[in-house]
C-alpha cells in the first residue's frame, strides 16, 4: 500500500443499526485499511487485473493472494438503484436511500451506498470515498458526489 489518503473517516459506532462486516481471511487487509481511511483493491502482479471484493486468488489468472494497492477513492456510478423498501435491517429510518455499482478509476467495481439526494444520482455521476466506522474493526466505504 501507499499509504495515501483515499478519504475521511467518520465515527457512526454509536449509531449504525445496519450489518457489521465481520474481517476474515483475504477481507481483513482490505477492513483494516478502512479504518486509516484509505481504500484498497487488489492487484495482480502476474497479469495487471485490479479486483474488489478481496479474494484469495486472482479472478483472471489464479495467482494466489494478489497484493493490495491504495485507490485514490475516486470513481463514478455504473448503475444504481434507490431502495424504498429497506434491504437490510437497520436501514428502515434511511429509506429512500441510494446504493450504487461504484467503478474506481483503478477499474474495479464495487457495490457502496452512496450519501446523496435519491433525485441528484444518475449514471456517470463523479463520486469520492468516505468512510463510516460502524465497529472497531470496519469502516463502510460510503460514496458521495465530488
Ligand atoms: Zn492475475
Amino acid at each position: 500500500m501507499t499509504g495515501a489518503e483515499s478519504g475521511p473517516v467518520e465515527d457512526r459506532r454509536d449509531s449504525w443499526e445496519g450489518p457489521v462486516p465481520v474481517p476474515t481471511g483475504a477481507n481483513s487487509e482490505f477492513w483494516a485499511a478502512t479504518l486509516e481511511g484509505e481504500l484498497v483493491h487488489q492487484h495482480c502482479e502476474e497479469c495487471g487485473t485490479a479486483q474488489l471484493y478481496p479474494r484469495a486468488v486472482c479472478t483472471d489468472c489464479g495467482a494466489v493472494d494478489p497484493p493490495f494497492e491504495a485507490s485514490s477513492g475516486v470513481g463514478e456510478v455504473y448503475t444504481y438503484t434507490v431502495c424504498h423498501v429497506p434491504g437490510e435491517p437497520g436501514f428502515g429510518d434511511r429509506t429512500p436511500y441510494v446504493v450504487a455499482a461504484v467503478d474506481l478509476e483503478e477499474g474495479p467495481r464495487l457495490l457502496a451506498l452512496v450519501d446523496c439526494d435519491p433525485d441528484r444520482v444518475e449514471i456517470g455521476m463523479a463520486l469520492e470515498v468516505t468512510f463510516w466506522q460502524v465497529s472497531d474493526e470496519a469502516a463502510l466505504p460510503v460514496f458521495v458526489p465530488q
